[in-house]
């Protein structure tokens, strides 16, 4: 990649693009284009931006997602948006020639019962974890859809597994938030109306490979430049941390004193998921930061009276006169 390259972040509003847009101006990339993409739920939108802006690098984050509650509740919406916005982008993209593309899929397209760690080998082996199964369809259809246009127009499309993702800037809500920003604002607020006790969701069994979305954008930039295959690559952070574990870790980081309660009403979701990320060790690539580091760098996002107003009704491409830089 150049520094000059025309690239487009697909999905600055998630996570992942997000934190990925960030790492791209601060290793001074000066042709990005992020928050005027196109609406990618519309392919003549979506069609008619590569054919002007040109991108030579895509990174596809763009995508609904959420907790398990969320999921939950939206299971139609979740998995609809993920399905159109990936066959508009990738169909965008094999339309020109010569694109880099890097699909951002999910560790919940491992089947449930995967042994851990999970490697790449393990996909479609078996059946997905109910809770979150139609969204895990849409981005399994994604990396199978990356793989046959490689193998039909010999596009460069690769398919990276990211961890569970979480850092400054996330969505912090209860509905749709993912279980550490949604206990992070839980454990703050207990802590702040002098709460005795504040609720985790389930029993605090399930174990998760927790990932820090700096450390994973910086992950994502390094297999832009380094990995071309039809296997995908998952990126974790190579340790299993228990809920309960992770709440008690919470609550010193917030300094919340009170009790912690389990509600096992509410479900667990899948048991274990640890990814396998010794290949892209083996490629030379590790997480740099330590959880607690991750955790107390996102509280401190989380107290800035600025946060949550990131990146809503942005202008897009196509509107308000929203041009593409050259
Ligand atoms: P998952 O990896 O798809 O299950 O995503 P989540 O981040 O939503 O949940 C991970 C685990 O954390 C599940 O076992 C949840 O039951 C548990 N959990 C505990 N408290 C919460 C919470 O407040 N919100 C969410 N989303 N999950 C929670």
């Amino acid at each position: 990649m150049k520094h000059s390259s025309p690239i487009y972040v697909a999905g600055y509003r998630t996570l992942l693009g997000y934190h990925l847009t960030q790492a791209l101006r601060r290793h001074r990339f000066r042709n990005v284009v992020a928050e005027s993409g196109p609406d990618l739920a519309d392919a003549s939108s979506t069609n008619a931006f590569f054919a002007e802006f040109g991108p030579e690098y895509v990174f596809m984050a763009e995508g609904l997602s959420g907790g398990i509650g969320f999921n939950l509740q939206h299971p139609a919406t979740l998995m609809q948006n993920n399905l159109v916005c990936l066959s508009n982008v990738l169909h965008a993209a094999h339309c020109k020639n010569n694109i880099r593309l890097l699909y951002l899929a999910s560790s919940c397209m491992y089947p449930r019962d995967a042994a851990q760690p999970m490697a790449v080998d393990m996909l479609g082996t078996g059946p997905l974890e109910p809770t979150s199964a139609p969204y895990a369809t849409a981005k399994v259809t994604g990396l199978v859809l990356c793989e046959s246009y490689r193998r039909e127009f010999g596009c460069d499309f690769i398919t990276v597994i990211p961890a569970n993702t979480f850092g400054p800037g996330d969505d912090f809500s209860e509905e749709a938030g993912h279980v550490i920003p949604a206990m992070i604002a839980r454990v703050h607020k207990a802590k702040s109306q002098d709460d005795p006790e504040v609720v985790v969701w389930g029993s605090g069994k399930p174990v998760r490979d927790f990932l820090y979305a700096a450390d994973a954008a910086d992950a994502v930039l390094f297999l832009m430049r380094k990995y071309s295959d039809v296997r995908p690559i998952n990126i974790g952070s190579g340790t299993g941390v228990s809920v309960a574990e992770l709440a008690y870790l919470i609550a010193e980081v917030v300094g919340y004193r009170g009790k912690l309660r389990f509600d096992t009403s509410r479900p667990d979701g899948q048991p274990v998921k640890i990814l396998d990320s010794a290949p892209l060790a083996r490629l030379g690539w590790k997480p740099k930061t330590p959880l607690r580091t991750a955790l107390e760098e996102t509280y401190n996002w989380f107290l800035q009276p600025s946060a949550g107003e990131r990146d809503v009704s942005l202008p897009r491409y196509g509107e308000r006169g929203v041009s593409i830089p050259r």
